[in-house]
Parts: structure tokens; sequence; C-alpha cells
């Protein structure tokens, strides 16, 4: 009944905002932790105004799933949720990490906030 009513279901996390009076670009690895990152990234150095944090308040990364008939059938078949993000990702489906990764790339957050936050998301899964 619940699968049949729903029409989207959206994830949040909440990430660390650089501070914008001390952030820093940096070349990262190619490579981090299975990741292709990109090529700048950025960072708070820490300064008066960030009371030495590097960052200032928090913002939402977000992973927006529409459901349609074959998710919902996998949904009242009680499919393992891997199966239902890979299928969710195969039709488009942009993740937490992926728009986590956007914001990083963008100097609103730290590849470190948006590992530590999506995590858990990936234990399970190849990607
Ligand atoms: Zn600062």
């Amino acid at each position: 009944m619940v699968a049949s009513s729903l029409s989207a279901v959206m994830a949040q996390r909440l990430v660390r905002v650089i501070c914008p009076h001390c952030r820093e670009e940096y070349e990262p690895e190619r490579e981090y932790a299975g990741i292709t990152l990109p090529p700048v990234l950025y960072r708070g150095r820490g300064c008066e105004k960030c009371f030495n944090l590097g960052s200032m308040g928090r913002i939402g990364i977000y992973e927006f799933l529409p459901i349609d008939s074959e998710l919902c059938s996998m949904i009242i078949k009680q499919a393992p949720a891997g199966a239902i993000k890979e299928y969710a990702i195969s039709r488009g489906m942009k993740t937490l990490r992926e728009d986590g990764l956007t914001k990083a790339a963008a100097g609103i957050t730290t590849i470190e906030e948006v590992l530590r936050v999506t995590q858990e998301d990936y234990a399970d899964l190849p990607l």
C-alpha cells in the first residue's frame, strides 16, 4: 500500500561548508578510496572568522528517486536495497555521493566531508 502511493523518495545528508574567508584550492590525488576526483578541490585553512575550523555552517547534499512501476514492484517484492539502488542509478538517479562530488568540485565542501557522510551507502555496492 505504501509502495503504490509513493511518487518519489528523497535522501539528504548534511556536510560542512568550507569557510569562504580561508578557502584554498589544491590538486588532489587523481583517485581516492576508489573514486576518481576532480582535478581541483578546496579546503579551509582555518582563520579568525571561522575560529580555525576551516568551515562555517552546513549544507545538504541530496539524492532524489522517482518511483516508477518497476521500482514499485521491486519494493512490493522486498528486493534488496542494493538492487533497488542499482536499478535507480541505471535510470539516471544522481546519488548522494555524486551530488556531494559536484559540491566539492564547486568549492562548497570538502571531499572528506562527502566521503564521511556517504560512506555507509556504498558499503555493499561497487561504486
Ligand atoms: Zn576561515
